[in-house]
Order: structure tokens, then C-alpha cells, then sequence
């Protein structure tokens, strides 16, 4: 039987800045960390992210920069790009939504919606400025959420990630001009009946929800039993997106939101003229990575649309939401530019520094705080002495005696092989928290055979042998579980068993002799964080 085919996706970062560490750990990197496991599991996977390029804060950019948004959404889109790569993030595509493949994913899910009766018009009551002498779409209003008394912008609320209509604000403002002089004009827009989809989609999320995080489950589940879903908008009165060809709205374009959730598919489509086919209308299985604020978009719209369209495309099967990570000490800012982002931590510190303090901090079930101390303790305790520290002592020690490693005494440390299940078992549960302490367990069985056994006081050769042999195997095996961490230290790792590919899981099962030339040197895996990189941190204090 053929393996099922996976598609994992990232939420699409939007491109008006740089994303930021909560950016990163929110999504894109839970995905790859993901992905990186099903490849070395040999599964038939593909990683799908990319630019979300439309919407208002990137039209408005591009004016203040006097270029087209296209122009300023493409170099942003290159840029982010490159930034991910330094990250050692390995997409199968990372595209973008403003393609063609994309515009016509947009027209064929529109027009089936349309012919199957799911699109309405709507009279919205629009806020408009009478000082900036313009309508204030989405982001160009703000005031506080009805809901949970946050800051909110005009189409959804930054604290608890409730969607919402411009009227909804309590104390309105305009972002441009920051006064409050704004009155409600009547305009008409086409939008989605989810009213009319309400009892599919409810079903959907029953049926499904069991393999969602949590907060995915319960928050999908209230948005549609405490109010019921109402129609939402498809269409903007702006310029950029993908134009309206129905009578009547020409002069709009499609809500970012609509072409963003379909850019899973488009960018796919980008990715293989034919292949996308095999994933999006087979019998793929849909995982899906986001931050918390997504979870409205992926729980209810985006099934919406695919229901609602009848074209037999591929439904989410795991939707996995994270939390914020959150941090009172340091900038994460990523709109105003000053903030601790992705482009700027890089240049501090390695990625498989970050990959590693990141999801050893992954906000799975709650809002997790970020700060330099603890950067500082997961780098130097962790990192550095508990995995470094020992890889480079084994290694050592093994170089040093050239005594022959063959058998480790599997009863005695079997808990070598049960470290591997338990590390296993949790990427199969896309548990990637818990996956990653069954490295640092694997470090710490190595530490303590070391301190219980001393080997460098062994002089019985069959026992010494037996030992460094064990040793060897919690090394070898913390470099292949590292790999979809820490591809990096994984990689030199590897290198001392002869090991230049990437790894397989099933490589677990076996322990290859050491490939170490003579006089060549064993070089730190990992290091503590330094006085430069912590001044270079406290910077964004
Ligand atoms: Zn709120
Ligand atoms: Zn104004």
C-alpha cells in the first residue's frame, strides 16, 4: 500500500516587516521542525509556506515609500525568504500569494461559491475619516475589543484573535491621523454565507478537532455556539489584490483574507504545475501550523471555502495552534521596525541556536515568556553542557583509548532504545515539545554513565570497550535526533561516524564505528553565549 501523502503547511507570514522570533516559533519553525522528522522518516511530505502580499498595511507602506505594492511586496518577499534560509528552514516551496496560480485558485473557488449559492451581497457600514478624507479599512482603524477589553484593530483584536467589524470598537481611531473624527458610511460588498455553511462546518470540526491542539478545538467550537456564523466579507474598496470580475464590484478587489487561505493551494500550484494535483485533490493528509490569531481563519473560513466549493479538495486534518511567545524585557515589535526580528537575531546568534531555544520554549499550551536569561540558561546549561560537553568528552575519550567499540550491553542500558521510542512516539503525536526533552534525556543518560561508570579510570579492556561503546550510542543517537533541531550540530556530529547524508530515523537502530582521522581535532558542537552576544541582545532592551 502506498504511503498517504502529507501536505504541512505554515501560516503565510504577512510581508509589511520582518517577522520576529514570536513569528518564527509560532509557526514556521513548529512546521519545518515537523517536516524535517517526516523526511527522515521517509514519508511522502511536502512543506508549503509563503508571502501573504495583499491587504492594506502593504498598500499603505508602499505609498509611504512612493513604489507600487507590488514592487515593495516582492523585494519584502525575497527578503523574508532569505531570512527563513538562514534559519535553516527547508520549505518544499516557499511562494508567494500574488501569482497567477494563486489569482486563479481565487477565481475558481469564487465562482464555485457563487454558482453553489454561497455568495451574498452586504451593505457594510464602513468607517471614513472626515479629517484624512477616506475610508478606514481593516488595520486603518483601531479602538478597544468589544470582547476582551485589548487593543483591536478594525477587523480583528490582537489579544484574544476574535475577528471583528469596524462598528464593534469601543473608542474608535483612525491609525493615520490618530483622531477620533470618524463617521459610518453605508457600502456594499460580496461575502462569504457562512451562515449557510454553519452546519457542515460545525460537523467538521467534531469530527476532526480530536487531533487539533487545544486552544484550535475549543475556540473553533465557541466562535459557532455562542453567536452563530454570520456572513463575512470577500471584498475590499482598494486597489491592490486580485480584482472583483463580478457585476457591480469591478472597482474592488478580494479581502486578503480570501486569497491568503486559498495560497496554500496556489502556491503549491506554484510549486508543480502537475504534482499539486496528487496532494490537493488526492488523498493527502492536511497538517496545519499557525499562531493562535490564525486559528478563526483555519478552524472555520478556509473549511468554509472548501466545503462551500464542492471541488474535492484535500480538508485539514490537524490544525495545531500555537500560543504567543511573549517577552517583558525585550522588543519583538515587528511592524515599527525597532524590534528584536528575525533579520537582526541571526546576526547575534546561530540558527541552531534559536531553532533549539525556541521550541525547547514553543508556547504549545500557554503564552511562554522569552528573555535573555533565559536564552542565556537553555544556551549554556543545556545546549552547551549538557549535549555539548558530553559529544565532545565521548569523542575524546574514544579517540584517546583506540580501543575497539563493538557491543554496548543492550539490558543494561536499555534505556537507550526506549529514550528513541518515547522520541519517536512523540513526532508521530506532533508532540515537538516533548520530542525535543527526549534529546536532552539521551544527554542526560550519557552524563550520568559517565559519572557512574568513570571511564577514564576503566582499565579493563572488555568493560571499557562495553562502556564507550554505550557512550558512543547516546552520541550517535542524540546527532540523528538533533536533526530536525539543530541540523548544524547534528551534521558535524554525523560527520565523526562518516555520516554526510541526512539522516533516517531508522539509522537509530544501528551504531557505525567512528570515523575520526588521526590528529584530526574534536571541535566544540556547541558554545555559551558570549558577553558580545548578550550586550548585542540587551540592545533591544
Ligand atoms: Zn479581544
Ligand atoms: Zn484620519
Amino acid at each position: 500500500m502506498q504511503d498517504t501523502k502529507i501536505i504541512v503547511t505554515s501560516a503565510l507570514p504577512y510581508v509589511h516587516g520582518i517577522p520576529h522570533l514570536g513569528n518564527l516559533v509560532g509557526s514556521v519553525l513548529p512546521a519545518d521542525v515537523y517536516f524535517k522528522y517526516l523526511k527522515m522518516a521517509n514519508k511522502d511530505a511536502i512543506f508549503i509556506c509563503g508571502s501573504d502580499q495583499h491587504g492594506t498595511p502593504i498598500e499603505l507602506e508602499a505609498i509611504k515609500q512612493g513604489i507600487e505594492p507590488q514592487e515593495f511586496a516582492d523585494s519584502m518577499h525575497k527578503k523574508i525568504k532569505s531570512i527563513f534560509e538562514k534559519y535553516e528552514c527547508t520549505f518544499t516551496y516557499y511562494g508567494k500569494t500574488h501569482t497567477e496560480e494563486n489569482k486563479e485558485t481565487t477565481y475558481e473557488f469564487f465562482d464555485a461559491l457563487d454558482k453553489n449559492g454561497y455568495i451574498v451581497e452586504k451593505d457594510d457600514m464602513q468607517a471614513y475619516c472626515e479629517i484624512d478624507k477616506r475610508f478606514l479599512v481593516d488595520r486603518l482603524i483601531e479602538g478597544t475589543c468589544p470582547y476582551c477589553g485589548g487593543k483591536a484593530r478594525g477587523d480583528q483584536c490582537d489579544s484574544c484573535g476574535r475577528l471583528l467589524e469596524p462598528t464593534q470598537l469601543i473608542d474608535p481611531h483612525c491609525t493615520i491621523c490618530g483622531k477620533n473624527e470618524i463617521t459610518f458610511k453605508k457600502v456594499k460588498n460580496l461575502a462569504i454565507a457562512l451562515d449557510k455553511l454553519e452546519a457542515p462546518v460545525l460537523e467538521f470540526i467534531e469530527k476532526n478537532s480530536k487531533n487539533w491542539s487545544k486552544n484550535a478545538a475549543n475556540k473553533a467550537t465557541s466562535f459557532i455556539k455562542t453567536e452563530g456564523l454570520r456572513p463575512r466579507d470577500i471584498t475590499r474598496n482598494m486597489k491592490w489584490g486580485f480584482p472583483v470580475m463580478k457585476e457591480g464590484f469591478k472597482n474592488q478587489v478580494f479581502y486578503v483574507w480570501f486569497d491568503a487561505v486559498l495560497g496554500y493551494i496556489g502556491i503549491t500550484k506554484e510549486w508543480n504545475k502537475e504534482k499539486w494535483k496528487e496532494y490537493w485533490l488526492g488523498n493527502a493528509r492536511l497538517i496545519q501550523f499557525m499562531g493562535k490569531d490564525n486559528i478563526e481563519f483555519h478552524t472555520i473560513m478556509f473549511p468554509a471555502m472548501l466545503i462551500g466549493a464542492r471541488k474535492g479538495y484535500t480538508m485539514p486534518a490537524v490544525i495545531k495552534a500555537s500560543e504567543y511567545l511573549t517577552s517583558k524585557t525585550l522588543k519583538f515589535s515587528k511592524s515599527n521596525g525597532i524590534g528584536l526580528n528575525l533579520e537582526k537575531a541571526i546576526e547575534i546568534m546561530d540558527a541552531d541556536y534559536w531553532r533549539f531555544a525556541l521550541m525547547y520554549l514553543y508556547p504549545e499550551s500557554s503564552d511562554t515568556a522569552f528573555s535573555i536569561p533565559i536564552m542565556n540558561e537553555i544556551v549554556n546549561s543545556i545546549m552547551n553542557d549538557k549535549i555539548g560537553n558530553l559529544v565532545n568528552r565521548v569523542m575524546v575519550l574514544i579517540k584517546r583509548s583506540g580501543i575497539e567499540l563493538n557491543s554496548y550491553g543492550k539490558g543494561k542500558y536499555s534505556s537507550i532504545d526506549s529514550i528513541q521510542e518515547k522520541y519517536i512516539d512523540y513526532f508521530e503525536k506532533i508532540n515537538l515539545k516533548a520530542a525535543l526533552q527526549q534529546v536532552i534525556a539521551m544527554a542526560e543518560l550519557g552524563n550520568q554513565i559517565m559519572s557512574s561508570e568513570e571511564p577514564w579510570k576503566i582499565k579493563d579492556k572488555a568493560k571499557l570497550s562495553e562502556v564507550l561503546s554505550a557512550l558512543s550510542k547516546v552520541v550517535y543517537s542524540c546527532a540523528i535526533m538533533l536533526w530536525p533541531f539543530t541540523p548544524n550540530a547534528s551534521k558535524n556530529i554525523l560527520a565523526y561516524y562518516g555520516i554526510n547524508d541526512e539522516p533516517k530515523i531508522e539509522q537509530l537502530k544501528g551504531l557505525p564505528s567512528l570515523a575520526i582521522e588521526n590528529g584530526s581535532e574534536i571541535k566544540p558542537i556547541f558554545r555559551k553565549m558570549g558577553e558580545e552576544q548578550i550586550k548585542a541582545l540587551r540592545a533591544f532592551e
